[in-house]
């Protein structure tokens, strides 16, 4: 709708009134730009008064007027003024606010980042400390190799590899991580780079000594999952006497009828129930096979259900020799295995099978590596019969 701005003198003959009037003459069908014949005056200032016509669209509307005095106009234009100078001050203010809410927009987008950034991380870390465990289980593996063919036994790998120089550490919220991610890498290169260079030994001896290393017991005699360690070596509350004794092997629970396997290259040295007329001992372990590993071990396997392997009979690794059962001195099925190893006495000793069982990872692993290092030489176990060693 068109404005229409008039300045006029007031006159007195008008009626007086301020702000707004109504025309008449659009209703007669004027046009909107028809003179208004309506005059607004001011009460006695006769100055200059602001005639404000509104046009309406439409031409059966009628024309609106408003008018101003000289007083209304200045406050009006102080209202202004003052408006503007809220705006004006309002838009100073903003670029802060804005910069304000801009940088907390970016600073939250930063924040969820650098969780993400810390998650993987912490992966990462987990990741490392999960090839530490790994690594320390090679450690122990090949701690277990070298104690079985009888190397260096005094030195534990543990302490070997290769220095790696310390990293730097950035100036992060994830320093520690950091840190314990660079630490345990260190530790991880460290013991692989020991543990490649005891099996590059271990290798160099088995080349040097292929008949010790076909002969030296080191697989499980029994393969299936299906066995639980029930009884380990040592000294031990016999189920019988209830008295403390010496168990010169360890007892597997397994089914009746699980294989039994060679755990090295040997000759049958004996296999059947040994006569109780020449030894109560021996006679307990039920149907018995006897391996000779060389001339630096025996193997024994007691409580069989099955003897599948005759005397003089030569076996591979891996060969079944017979299967658990329940005889002789037994209170449930399992397999009653003994490694002997002859000592410098050239008598054979009992040592813990567990050593000689590479294959398997045990628990208490480490304990069982110190123990078999640190133990005294043993005194009260029962000698093998001739039978069992020629
Ligand atoms: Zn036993």
């Amino acid at each position: 709708m068109p404005l229409k701005l008039r300045l006029r003198r007031s006159s007195k003959d008008r009626p007086p009134g301020g702000g707004e009037g109504r025309g008449s003459d659009s209703r007669a069908g004027g046009s909107r730009y028809a003179k208004s014949s309506r005059k607004a005056t001011s009460a006695s200032s006769g100055g200059r008064r602001l005639e404000i016509q509104i046009h309406p669209g439409n031409i059966r509307r009628r024309v609106r007027y408003l008018f101003f005095t000289r007083r209304q106009l200045v406050t009006l234009a102080a209202l202004v003024l003052l408006w503007l100078s809220f705006v004006v001050a309002g838009f100073s203010l903003a670029p802060s606010v804005v910069r304000g809410f801009l940088a907390r927009n970016e600073y939250r987008a930063l924040v969820a980042e650098r969780e993400l950034s810390g998650e993987r991380l912490r992966a990462l870390v987990s990741r490392l400390e999960g090839l530490e465990g790994r690594s320390e289980e090679l450690r122990l593996q090949v701690d277990k190799i070298i104690l079985a063919y009888g190397l260096t036994s005094d030195e534990s790998i543990g302490q070997g590899g290769f220095p790696t120089p310390p990293r730097p550490v950035p100036q992060t919220v994830y320093a520690n991580v950091i840190q314990q991610g660079n630490d345990l890498d260190a530790r991880v290169s460290g013991e692989l780079g020991a543990i490649a260079t005891f099996l590059e030994e271990v290798r160099a001896f088995e080349a040097a000594n292929r008949e010790r290393a076909r002969t030296t017991p080191s697989a499980s005699p029994l393969t299936s999952d299906r066995f639980v360690l029930t009884s380990p070596f040592g000294n031990r509350r016999s189920p019988f006497t209830k008295n403390l004794d010496f168990h010169a092997g360890i007892d597997f629970a397994a089914p009746v009828g699980t294989p039994v396997h060679a755990p090295a290259d040997a000759v049958v040295v004996f296999a059947g129930r040994y006569p109780l007329r020449r030894s109560v001992g021996w006679w307990r372990y039920g149907n018995l096979v006897v391996l000779a590993h060389g001339d630096d071990f025996r193997t024994l396997f007691g409580h069989c259900n099955e003897i599948k392997v005759q005397r003089g009979q030569r076996v591979r690794q891996g060969d079944v020799i017979a299967t658990v059962g329940n005889t002789g001195w037994s209170t449930a099925s399992h397999l009653h295995y003994e490694v002997r190893r002859r000592d410098d006495e050239r008598k054979f000793v009992p040592v813990d099978p567990r050593i000689y069982i590479l294959d398997r990872h045990w628990r208490d692993e480490e304990r069982l590596l110190v123990r078999a290092r640190t133990a005294p030489a043993l005194a009260n176990f029962e000698p093998l019969p001739d039978l069992f060693t020629r």
